[in-house]
């Protein structure tokens, strides 16, 4: 029998993730002799034994890597054999801290549901079965190293089955620390709204069910926070929700049982079934087929899309086999306070919204809200909300980072980043800095994503606008500073997230950020790289009436813009209730103090106000999200675009959208389905700011255009300047893993700081 011996190098993401015990328990399986360690290249193999035998082990080890793994390069060599026997894991000396000590947190891996379903398991029904490939992670850490007496499990030591588990080295637990069983692990309760429990165990998980069946609201203590629950195909008890939470309109996410559910409700590309059903399991936004029932419209009120997420912890599946129907699964806050992640917040705060709460003994330590991607039409995803299954693990810089970076973000939908070596590494989701809670909130997370990735920051970075809590964060501690322009770091996310150096011309369509000029910008076409940029061009600029009630109330940038593009009188004729108030907005355009703004994000709340969609808003980008859905049924084509003019002012070119709006106000009046006028729009304001771009790439010598802010959220826009920068020989970065929306901004901002000279 010939005997080999080979060398494997294998690079990748293979450290953290349970690849040193995985190639252990192959190589035993193989009954191959060698060993496994981590170096700072990666993973390193010795192996010894049959040539078809290690064939074998390569086989596996590229092709059914650990769920957490990703494989990017094996490497053989060959070795004279040494006739050793026995495999074993090194620690090797040389092993160089990763960037990141803790990993994601991971849904539920099918050997633990395996395990959950089977009645002869000693877990099963056990809803906090884990193990090395799965579980709770970043949500349980306190500090580093990571082991378990710095989690939230500390205070469950594990009975003999378990400890044995953990420290066989064949086992799928093994150094797995959240190990836990029923006999040592934690344990669910059942509490009443005053917080009284009412039953444990087995009997909490039975009269939750039976309460969600009976259309109560439950609060449920998930993996990052508590959840709101109620039966989805309720309509009572979805428009109670809606009552009792003081949410209007904004969609809740649905929880379905597994993909084949997923099906029935949504149309769902390969990409789009990838990513609900990947570990990480996000929340993602499909369209829905038209005739699905199962879900109250009350859900997503006038949307043809549907958030829709799969079961990520063992207690997800036992609920909704429980259940069999789809939940409601919405953040447990009270409108859009942070969610509630200990369990005297949830208490106090979601006890007078719910019936009962199904609470548990494991506390969660950093609250994470679950993350949201967008299906776009074209089959691929984009990240909406980068947090849970995400945060923290890094993402590489497309150069090494000159110095250490903390980046404070934007004021709504807040992250923060840090800077190092070669990773930008961005926190969970922290929310919308003005509650006083996210704002605590935001000093917890900034604290301990420094703690956790070893950062101890030489400069913080911040935005421009002086009156963001973060930026007054920022100021206030005893670092050198870096002011990174707001839509230079929503480039600078795009760039990041494509490994890009070399300039390009940046489109940021965005709500509303404050510019170097002291003006509001939010339509803008910036030459850029990460470490700098030049604005050279923009959309008009017109007057934000009444400043941050503009974004409120669309009607305000309705008028604006009538007045812009058709004149005072045409805009007063246009107010057809013409009361005080409007009145008084006139009046405010024509004074000289009132601000001025370029922002896309008001121009698509002009639109969907002049047509009657949204004249108020109950949530950020409400109206123009109503104004891309009203479309949803047109090819990009379908609709002629419509007109608008690019003009140049000195250096810059300025789009102006008035003819835009002539032809909408026009064809409104002439009775036009307004699922026409808004395809016209979109297309013509993607194909005219991406003639823009081209004229001034070519001024420029670039030939790549990127595209960010959160008006890019929008796919239908997104489709049409992606077409068209195709037509005019340019190639477009488009986020696809970093979110356009403010969530990205810190991104930017740590990149350009960690990278500027
Ligand atoms: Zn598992
Ligand atoms: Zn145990
Ligand atoms: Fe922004």
């Amino acid at each position: 029998m010939t005997t080999q011996r080979r060398r494997l190098r294998v690079t990748g993401t293979v450290q953290g993730v349970g690849f040193r015990p995985f190639v252990y328990r192959h190589a035993v399986a193989l009954g191959l002799s060698g060993h496994v360690a981590n170096d700072s290249e990666g993973v390193l193999v010795e192996a010894e034994g049959p040539p078809q035998q290690l064939d074998e082990l390569s086989r596996r080890l590229t092709e059914e890597p650990p769920p957490l793994a990703r494989v990017a390069t094996l490497e053989t060599t060959q070795l004279p054999a040494t006739g050793g026997s026995g495999f074993r894991i090194v620690e090797s000396r040389s092993e160089r801290a990763p960037a990141v000590a803790v990993s994601v947190d991971v849904a539920t891996c099918d050997d633990c549901l395996a395990e959950l379903t089977d009645p002869s398991d000693r877990r099963y029904g056990y809803p906090f079965t884990n193990c090395t490939n799965c579980g709770p992670r970043y949500t349980i850490i306190r500090s580093i190293p990571y082991d378990r007496p710095a989690t939230t499990m500390a205070g469950f030591p594990m009975c003999d089955a378990c400890a044995a588990e953990y420290a066989d080295p064949g086992d799928r637990r093994f150094h797995a620390q959240p190990n836990a069983c029923p006999a040592c692990g934690p344990q669910l309760r059942l509490l009443e709204g005053d917080g009284r429990v009412v039953a444990e165990q087995g009997e909490a998980l039975d009269g939750a069910v039976k309460a969600l069946l009976a259309g109560k609201i439950v609060a449920v203590k998930g993996l990052g926070g508590y959840h709101l629950a109620t039966d989805a195909s309720d309509a009572g008890a979805v428009a109670e929700l809606r009552r009792r939470k003081h949410r209007d309109d904004k969609p809740f996410a649905v929880m379905v049982p597994d993909l084949d559910a997923a099906r029935a409700l949504c149309r769902l590309s390969p990409d789009a079934a990838a990513a609900l059903s990947s570990l990480r399991r996000p929340i993602v936004l499909a369209h829905r087929h038209p005739d699905a029932d199962g879900v109250a419209p009350g859900v997503a009120p006038g949307l043809p899309e549907l958030g829709l997420m799969l079961p990520y912890t063992p207690l997800h599946h036992l609920l909704l086999q429980g259940m069999g129907r789809p939940l409601v699964m919405t953040s447990g806050n009270l409108s859009d306070e942070p969610i509630a992640h200990t369990d005297d917040d949830a208490v106090t705060r979601l006890g007078p919204l719910v019936d009962a709460t199904l609470a548990h003994d494991r506390p969660i330590h950093i609250r994470a809200d679950d993350s949201v991607v967008r299906a776009r039409p074209n089959g691929r995803t984009q990240m909406v909300r980068r947090s849970r299954g995400f945060a923290p693990e890094p993402l590489p810089l497309p150069r090494p980072a000159r110095r250490q970076v903390l980046a404070v973000g934007a004021e709504l939908k807040n992250t923060v980043s840090v800077a190092k070596d070669a990773n930008v590494v961005a926190s969970h989701h922290i929310g919308d800095l003005e509650h006083l809670a996210a704002h605590r909130s935001f000093l917890q997370a900034t604290e301990h994503l420094c703690h956790l990735t070893g950062v101890d920051p030489e400069v913080v970075a911040h935005d421009l606008h002086p009156e963001y809590l973060s930026t007054k964060y920022a100021l206030e501690l005893d670092l050198p500073t870096v002011g990174v322009q707001h839509h230079h770091a929503h480039v600078a996310s795009c760039l990041v997230e494509h490994g890009r150096t070399e300039p390009v011309l940046g489109i940021a369509f965005d709500g509303l950020g404050l510019g170097t000029d002291g003006t509001l910008w939010g339509g803008e076409l910036l030459v850029a790289d990460l470490r700098g940029f030049r604005r050279v061009g923009h959309l008009r600029q017109l007057p934000l009436p009444g400043g941050t009630r503009a974004i409120r109330e669309p009607w305000r940038m309705a008028l604006a813009w009538a007045h812009t593009a058709l004149g005072p009188e045409a805009a007063a004729r246009y107010g057809e209730s013409a009361d005080e108030r409007w009145r008084s907005v006139l009046a405010l355009l024509e004074r000289p103090e009132t601000p001025v703004t370029s922002s896309a994000g008001r121009l698509f709340d002009a639109v969907a106000a002049l047509l009657g969609l949204r004249p108020r808003t109950t949530y950020e980008g409400q109206a123009a999200i109503e104004l891309e859905a009203a479309a949803a049924g047109l090819e990009l084509d379908a609709v002629a675009p419509y007109p608008a003019s690019i003009e140049r002012e000195g250096d810059l070119l300025v789009i102006d959208p008035s003819p835009l709006i002539a032809q909408v106000v026009a064809e409104r009046d002439w009775g036009t389905p307004v699922a026409a006028i808004s395809a016209g729009f979109h297309a013509g304001l993607g194909r005219t700011a991406v003639e823009a771009a081209a004229e001034l790439a070519g001024h420029h010598g670039l030939d790549t255009v990127a595209l960010s802010g959160g008006v890019f959220q929008n796919t239908r826009l997104t489709d049409v300047v992606v077409g068209a920068c195709r037509e005019a020989g340019l190639s477009v970065l488009v986020h696809e893993h970093v979110p356009p929306n403010d969530g990205g901004i810190s991104i930017g901002q740590a990149a350009v700081a960690a990278l500027s000279d």
